[in-house]
């Protein structure tokens, strides 16, 4: 049996070693996650929302210990680790009403009535990256559990640790033996066996653009429903009619946060010409105030990249822009990378162009709202991004211009549990979280009934 040394991102030393499962055991828990299906789904929704409701309640009484256990697998500050349990907490918790809000239709037909119903797909897999182990592994568990699938999960080879710990949880709450099965493993074994095994009915998949492709092809063959979440680069608009000192205090979190493995970073800044020089000053004061320090101190606001791959993958674009300043970092052991802005002045820059996914802005100006809104769109991505103005109308006007899932108008963020989210373009495919993913875990019948 291979397993795979977890590491601490903060001090390069060995946490535990985690078993790697097999093609073999993936078709166990597959075959197993298939016989819990029929009791599952039959579970009067009532019932199945109480299970999700303890399940919630044992992830809240143990949030301190996912966050602790987080912070040394994955290195997020403690901050950012307590509140991405407590958001698997209340993923748990808003989509527990889903069971008894599974609506159908009731659709005017000559001759008689047509109802509908929407049956959960059977066993569903969801595939997880390593920057944000719990909240992806809740975005898809919650609603996909409560429709009444049952779920295989592959934590990413990196991160495990909180998922294995939230299966446990899960059992103890009362979910069904072969209702929710962690399975660490690697991509190319566990991962691809979702997508191959027939009985998988459905894969979530959230990572890298590349593999995401992948999924989808390998879908294709049994025509398997799949939801993509995959790779972004993000635009930050400001204009020179914006607050300046709130938009640039904004910046870093919208970029910074998880040292920027951050799906939706902001990456891009967009400053109209006017006011380009002043944003910078003011950036470089907000970004020089930020607390990089080691994530278990409560106050670290940035902590260290999640390996050295990582680093040395962000360190090789830093090397070849333009720096205009960085931020702190501390020295020592950790696979450290300081806030970093960089400026661009041609849209063919790899910096401006690729997803770095580590703490490196950079910063071009425009020229009008239309030049802003082309340079917006001039990325083959399209997950999410940010508007700072004091004008309602173009703010509407610039978000409904921005081909991109997830827009926020004078914050740095559009992520909440309660609202659709998810990309266009080669962002992805299919939308998680909002009232209606428990829908997206479903296929929708349609029963006509004669009067006779
Ligand atoms: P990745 O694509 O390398 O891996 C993601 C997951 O897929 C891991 O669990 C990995 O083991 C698995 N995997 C790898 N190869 C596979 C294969 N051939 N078949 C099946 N599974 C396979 O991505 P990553 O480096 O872990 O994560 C970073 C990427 O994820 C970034 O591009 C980031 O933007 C993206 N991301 C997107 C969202 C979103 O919601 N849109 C959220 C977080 C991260």
């Amino acid at each position: 049996m291979s397993t795979f040394t977890v590491v601490n991102p903060a001090t390069e030393q060995p946490v535990t070693d985690v078993p790697l499962a097999t093609v073999a055991e993936t078709d166990a828990a597959v075959e197993r996650a298939h016989e819990a299906f029929p009791a599952w789904r039959a579970l009067p929704p009532g019932e199945r929302a109480a299970v999700l409701r303890r399940f919630a309640a044992a992830v809240d009484a143990h949030v301190e210990e996912l966050a602790e256990l987080e912070v040394r697998n994955a290195g997020h500050t403690w901050g950012n680790a307590t509140w991405e349990a407590g958001n698997v907490r209340d993923c748990l918790n808003y989509y527990s009403a889903a069971p008894e809000r599974m609506f159908g239709r009731q659709i005017p037909v000559p001759g008689g009535i047509d109802v509908t119903f929407h049956e959960p797909l059977g066993v569903v897999g969801i595939i997880v990256p390593w920057n944000f182990p719990m909240p992806i592994l809740g975005w898809g568990m919650a609603p996909a559990l409560a429709a009444g699938n049952t779920v295989v999960v592959k934590p990413a080879e990196l991160t495990p640790l909180t998922a294995i710990r939230i299966g446990e949880l899960g059992r103890e709450a009362g979910l069904p033996e072969g209702v929710l099965t962690i399975l660490p493993g690697a991509g190319t074994v566990v991962g691809e066996r979702f997508v191959t095994h027939p009985l998988v009915r459905k894969v979530a998949f959230t990572g890298s653009t590349a593999v995401g492709k992948r999924i989808m092809a390998g879908c294709a063959e049994q025509v398997k429903r799949c939801t993509l979440e995959l790779g972004g680069k993000s635009a930050n608009v400001v204009f020179a009619d914006a607050d300046l000192a709130a938009a640039a205090a904004a910046a870093p979190y919208a970029v910074f946060d998880n040292a920027g493995q951050d799906c939706c970073a902001r990456s891009r800044i967009l400053v109209e010409r006017s006011v380009h020089d002043e944003f910078l000053s003011l950036l470089q004061k907000a970004v020089d105030g930020m607390a990089v320090l080691d994530p278990s101190d409560r106050a670290s606001e940035m902590g260290p990249l999640i390996s050295a791959k990582q680093r040395s993958v962000v360190q090789s674009y830093v090397e070849q822009a333009d720096v205009a300043f960085t931020g702190p970092a501390p020295s020592g052991p950790g696979y450290w990378v300081p806030p970093t802005v960089t400026l661009s002045s041609s849209p063919d820059d790899p910096i401006w162009r690729e997803e770095v996914f580590g703490p490196v802005a950079t910063v071009m100006a425009f020229d009008d709202e239309a030049d802003a809104v082309a340079r917006a769109n001039d990325t083959e991505y399209g997950l999410s991004g940010s508007i700072f103005t004091a004008d309602v109308g173009r703010a509407l006007r610039v978000a409904r211009g921005i081909e991109a899932g997830n827009l926020s108008v004078n914050s740095h963020s559009a992520v909440r549990y309660w609202t659709p989210f998810g990309g266009f373009k080669q962002s992805g495919l299919g939308r998680e979280l909002g009232p209606d993913a428990p829908n997206a875990f479903t296929e929708e019948k349609n029963v006509f009934i004669a009067h006779g």
